[in-house]
């Protein structure tokens, strides 16, 4: 048996738990092992049933001398009560609520090691425990009894049926039998972090001494966890690094700024740039100038004004003879660009193009046709533009905007468009930093952290369901005032035909019995192109005043005449979202709100809404809101976290993924080409298939 060996083969196990194993993502030998507990219990304080003294937690080895399950029919909580001797002469009592799958277990004669904490029976007065964590000793096992009880005992989460106690034997049987990992850490970081080597840290974290610290083991700092937290984001954060200095050091276009650049770009703004927005344009220029491929993130809040430095950047591109990509997710979204980079580079003799699924056939063909004459110096598109069929003429800058949208894939596949482009992604969803080291771990980020002058903080107010009368006489009022305002109604990921379905009879309620004098639009994914485009015209245009909408307005629409966001069910938005929905007022000089309804909330619904209310900062509701969903739900459906990682988690271990980090960029710089081979090469061995993103050369 070796590292390698597929766990079907070993002893105790065979096809169906391997295949219960599997699901759990356990295939090899090395992976049972990094399977690391949840959760430690010590069982050190073994006792017979007569030594118990009340209010001390112990271990009792006992056999079930008699058994009941009590309820009241059906449905009332099957109360399951045994008693327990020992052959110590005392007896002991234990209780369980809910009890019923016990009932077939814990029949008279059976074995058990219940720990738990003790108390006196007030009826009995025997000794009792309630609610105690039970194990089940069946005969066989008299000399593995030692695995289970008497020490600290690992708690692992049950993969099928295979329980904690079987992980336990299993785990331990591996280690008896197997030559442990070698420390591929590099010795310089080794000697730096002063961490456990590796093979003591898996034992460690299996099997932890008696005398270990519980505290530290329950909170996933004792040095050994710490090490194997430490080698998950330190093998990513070097995999990313390589893939960034590669990508980095590839031949690429050497764009140069020239005079009429500058003077182009300064015809262009339509408005003074923030400092920070200066500053950003300088990084974007200068990353242009090098002779390799710009791979940058610009991040920056709703509202910050990332699309005037998209098009800075494009100038520049289009100044060198280059064409310019934008790429948007949403069909409204990429027209507003357009109409935007039309609106902006026109007037400076530049051809600007749409290109979108829902245009005819025929001028589909014809602005492919231009693209790849090299006629059209900006396509602005939604995926149609990284169709097969599309070819650029000379693509020098991809741009894509909303990038959370996106995958990794469609990243690449406008990349391809072009021979080593620049790219130049865009996000308005700020990541928390931990996980922006990691999921965009090979881009290099600008931020923009300033917003445009003259901004007022939009007013936040949560308000009932029961009280939503007040929101639409405030609506009216506002209106009243030459204002206009956005009602949303939540989108469930896999029904979009529902959410739009909830709009339509929303919209129907509003316009013909609440606000039977305003005209109201609406707008949602299920619409046509065309009647998409009719209602955001109306609406832009202030002829429509009240636009009911699904959140397919979430990303980047820009009507700054906008004053109230209502969201309705808020309750059901991801905050990040409801965010970048309260981002579309607040874009113009007006005191703008967003108001929250919801229906009766639970503790943490409670919670995420508060923190909206109380606070305008994209980077603290995204800390926030991935601290209170995790972060899978954070990312939904499309980018769940990081897969890879098992023990290490992103919130709980920020500082050891800054040291890891830290420790990675050192060896990637390095000049030691021995630790750094060496590093690929386990890289490649060992971790690529968890990470597969990673993709190390
Ligand atoms: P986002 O970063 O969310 O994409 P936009 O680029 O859509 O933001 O910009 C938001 C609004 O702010 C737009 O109407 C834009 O024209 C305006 N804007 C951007 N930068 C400035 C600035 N420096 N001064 C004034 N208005 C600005
Ligand atoms: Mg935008």
């Amino acid at each position: 048996m070796d590292l390698a060996t597929s766990l079907q083969y070993v002893k105790g196990i065979g096809p169906a738990r391997a295949n219960m194993l599997a699901a759990k993502g356990l295939f090899t030998v090395a992976d049972l092992l990094y399977y690391a507990p949840f959760r430690y219990e010590d069982r050190t304080n073994i006792k017979a049933i007569r030594e118990l003294a009340p209010g001390e937690k112990a271990v009792a080895m006992a056999q079930v001398h008699s058994a009941k399950l009590s309820g009241f029919r059906r449905r009332a909580l099957g109360l399951f009560e045994a008693i327990f001797q020992d052959g110590s002469g005392a007896s002991m009592l234990a209780r369980w609520f809910h009890g019923e799958r016990y009932a077939e277990s814990l029949v008279p004669g059976t074995r058990v090691a219940l720990f738990g904490k003790v108390e006196l029976d007030r009826g009995s007065g025997q000794r009792l425990m309630v609610q105690p964590e039970i194990e089940i000793l069946s005969d066989e096992q008299g000399e593995e009894e030692a695995l289970h009880t008497g020490r600290i005992v690992a708690v692992y989460e049950a993969a099928g049926k295979i329980s904690t106690r079987v992980f336990r034997s299993l785990i331990d049987r591996v280690l008896k039998q197997v030559a442990l990992p070698e420390d591929a850490l590099p010795e310089s970081v080794r000697e730096r972090v002063k961490l456990p080597d590796l093979a003591a840290a898996i034992r460690y974290v299996h099997s932890p001494p008696s005398d270990a610290d519980l505290r530290l083991l329950n909170d996933f700092r004792s040095p050994a966890q710490v090490r194997l937290i430490f080698d998950e984001f330190f093998w990513l954060e070097c995999g990313l690094a390589l893939k960034k200095t590669n990508a980095r050091l590839a031949p690429g276009i050497s764009f140069s700024v020239t005079e009429r650049a500058r003077e182009q770009i300064k015809r262009m703004l339509p408005f003074k740039p923030t400092p920070a927005q200066r500053r950003v344009m300088q990084e974007i220029a200068d990353d242009m100038k090098r002779p390799h491929p710009m791979n940058r993130l610009l991040q920056g809040d709703v509202g910050s004004g990332k699309t005037i430095v998209a098009a800075q950047a494009a100038v520049l591109a289009m100044e060198n003879a280059y064409q310019v990509a934008v790429l948007a997710p949403t069909e409204i979204l990429a027209t507003q660009h357009y109409a935007y980079f039309k609106r902006l580079l026109e007037k400076l003799g530049y051809v600007v193009v749409l290109l979108t699924g829902s245009a005819s056939a025929r001028e589909k063909q014809q602005i492919k046709k231009l693209i790849s004459e090299g006629l059209v110096h900006v396509a602005v598109g939604t995926h149609a533009l990284i169709q097969e069929d599309v070819t650029f003429h000379r693509l020098g800058l991809a741009i894509v905007d909303e990038q959370h949208r996106f995958g990794v894939r469609q990243r690449l596949e406008l990349m391809r468009k072009g021979e080593q482009p620049d790219v130049l992604v865009m996000t308005a969803t700020p990541i928390p930093r931990t996980l922006a080291l990691t999921l965009y771990g090979d881009l290099d980020v600008s931020v923009i952290d300033e917003l445009p002058p003259g901004r007022k903080p939009i007013i936040t107010k949560h308000v009932p369901g029961s009280s939503v009368e007040r929101v639409y006489s405030f609506v009216a009022q506002e209106i009243k005032a030459g204002r206009q305002a956005y009602v949303v109604y939540p989108l469930v990921e896999e029904s979009e035909t529902t959410a739009a379905k909830a709009a339509e009879k929303m919209y129907q309620h509003l316009s013909e019995e609440v606000f039977p004098d305003i005209p109201v639009g609406l707008l949602h994914g299920k619409l046509s192109a065309e009647d998409k485009e009719t209602a955001m015209q109306a609406f832009k245009s202030g002829e429509s005043k009240i636009l009911v909408s699904t959140t397919v307005i979430e990303v980047g629409v820009d009507v700054p005449n906008a004053s109230v966001m209502v969201v309705e069910e808020a309750e059901r938005f991801g905050l990040a979202q409801i965010h970048q929905l309260r981002g579309r007022v607040g874009r113009g000089a007006h005191q703008s709100y967003c108001i929250l309804v919801t229906g009766k909330l639970n503790d943490i619904s409670r919670q995420r809404i508060r923190t909206l209310v109380e606070s305008i900062d994209g980077f603290y509701i995204a800390e926030m809101d991935m601290k209170l969903r995790g972060p899978g739900e954070f990312f939904g459906t499309k980018q769940s976290g990081i897969p890879g990682l098992r023990l290490a988690d992103l919130i709980r271990d920020t500082e050891v993924l800054e040291r890891a980090r830290d420790e990675a960029q050192r060896l990637i710089e390095s000049k030691d080409d021995n630790e750094l081979r060496a590093a690929v090469r386990y890289i490649q061995e060992h971790w690529q298939r968890r990470y597969g993103f990673v993709q190390v050369g």
